[in-house]
């Protein structure tokens, strides 16, 4: 964590991948925070979800994805900091480059935190804990981000807060896997069938 973008520039090509170099600036002060959850079809299926903070997004990898069942505790893996304009990010990572394989913007929308003056993002961070409202397409409320130990590489896991946007029999991972940007599958993105179009 706090490495901005020199790692996620060191993995790329950026003259043979598409993802973006990374320019833009951060949102203005007050304008809330985005989450983005990407499906990303690597060696192995998993998911990303993006945090907006302080400039850059944060990023855990969802071997098994986000859940709405708040008995359901997802572990959260942290990768690199992310350029802002990732959160837009869909289509083929060409082989050979970090991350190759095939991204969909599962879901994205706001993320509010709840910070203080004294408990700003980065020293949540720091502490191992993040309290999210999400306001998304497919995931909506609460949700806690928790450090499972002490180190800065310990794993985190992800909860569903149990409040109105929990519900045990949903499975949106399962029922809801086109992208909420483009509507695409990802064989559509990826270019495997012309079937999903
Ligand atoms: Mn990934």
């Amino acid at each position: 964590m706090g490495d901005e973008l020199g790692n996620y520039r060191r993995k790329r090509d950026f003259g043979t991948t598409t993802e973006p170099r990374g320019n833009q600036r951060a949102s203005r002060k007050g304008q809330g925070s985005r989450f983005v959850l990407q499906k990303h079809d690597a060696s192995t299926l998993h998911y990303d979800l993006r945090l907006e903070i302080e400039g850059t997004l944060k990023s855990w990898a969802l071997p098994k994805g986000p859940s709405v069942d708040p008995a359901d505790k997802r572990l959260a893996v942290p990768t690199e900091d992310h350029p802002l304009d990732y959160a837009d990010f869909e289509g083929v990572i060409p082989e050979g480059e970090y991350g190759a394989g095939t991204v969909l913007v599962w879901d994205r929308g706001s993320c509010e935190l709840n910070t203080t003056r004294e408990t700003d993002a980065e020293r949540q961070l720091r502490q191992g804990r993040l309290d999210l409202w999400l306001e998304g397409v497919k995931l909506r409320g609460g949700y806690t981000l928790v450090r499972m130990g002490k180190r800065a590489e310990s794993q985190w896991l992800l909860i569903k807060v149990s409040d109105e946007g929990a519900d045990r029999r949903r499975k949106p991972l399962k029922k809801q896997p086109h992208s909420v940007r483009s509507g695409k599958d990802l064989n559509t993105i990826a270019g495997r069938t012309g079937e999903n179009d």
